[in-house]
């Protein structure tokens, strides 16, 4: 896809065609143009990790992730946070019949926490992004076991013109069975970046997420001096 221009209206009655994906629901934007994500944790999920987490979608973006009051009444529209066993975010964006769940646990790993928040944003993986057989092959015969062969499946996304990074906090780093690769760098100046960008302690939202998700809320003018945790 890319090029795709949407008018204000057409982009309004799109909210859900979002690398971010074509079924993706977006949270809503305020009057503000602020994306306000309440939130709220069960279970002890390890703040040490998430909130720096939280606060790295927000910085140099429109949305807030801003913790319920134990009082205040749920609805649907919320994120719930759960300590697991796994790795999991239910849907990409809002799930429409309850909470959007997002399940963490320490081995999820510095960048994992960040990924699993960037789905609850909608976004979907970046090695299912529409284009991407210009920049990866996949060898689906390299699976890890246990891996669904649909993590690996090519998506209509709307890439919002964002160029395939392989800095992605979406992207996987194509390890495969038995050190075999499922996913190959086609510049191998990136296969090193693409293995180890969302492993490390400093892995961050990659600059290209950012744009994207600016554009996906529509605030992709927003400044980093607008900041305010
Ligand atoms: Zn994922």
């Amino acid at each position: 896809m890319g090029g795709v221009e949407f008018s204000p209206m057409t982009l309004n009655q799109n909210a859900a065609t979002r690398n971010i994906w074509s079924k993706s629901i977006p949270w809503p934007i305020g009057a503000d143009a602020m994306v306000v994500v309440p939130y709220r944790c069960e279970g002890a999920v390890n703040l040490t990790r998430l909130e720096p987490a939280l606060r790295s979608w927000e910085k140099e973006t429109c949305v807030r992730f801003r913790e319920m009051a134990a009082s205040e009444k749920l609805h649907d529209t919320y994120l719930l946070i759960r300590a697991s066993t796994h790795c999991t975010t239910a849907t990409l964006g809002i799930n429409p019949s309850g909470p959007t769940t997002v399940d963490i646990f320490d081995a999820c790993g510095y960048g994992g926490v960040i990924h699993e928040l960037g789905h609850a944003l909608g976004f979907m993986h970046e090695q299912c992004r529409s284009d991407r057989d210009k920049y990866v092959i996949i060898h689906l015969e390299n699976i890890r076991k246990g891996v669904p062969a649909y993590e690996y499946s090519l998506k209509s996304t709307n890439n919002f013109d964002v160029p395939f990074d392989y800095t992605s906090i979406m992207l996987y780093s194509g390890a495969g069975e038995n050190g075999t690769r499922v996913m190959v760098a086609r510049n191998p100046l990136f296969q090193t970046v693409m293995d180890y960008a969302q492993y490390l302690p400093t892995a961050t939202p990659s600059f290209m997420n950012i744009k994207t998700l600016n554009r996906n809320y529509r605030c992709d003018n927003f400044a980093q001096s607008d900041y305010q945790p």
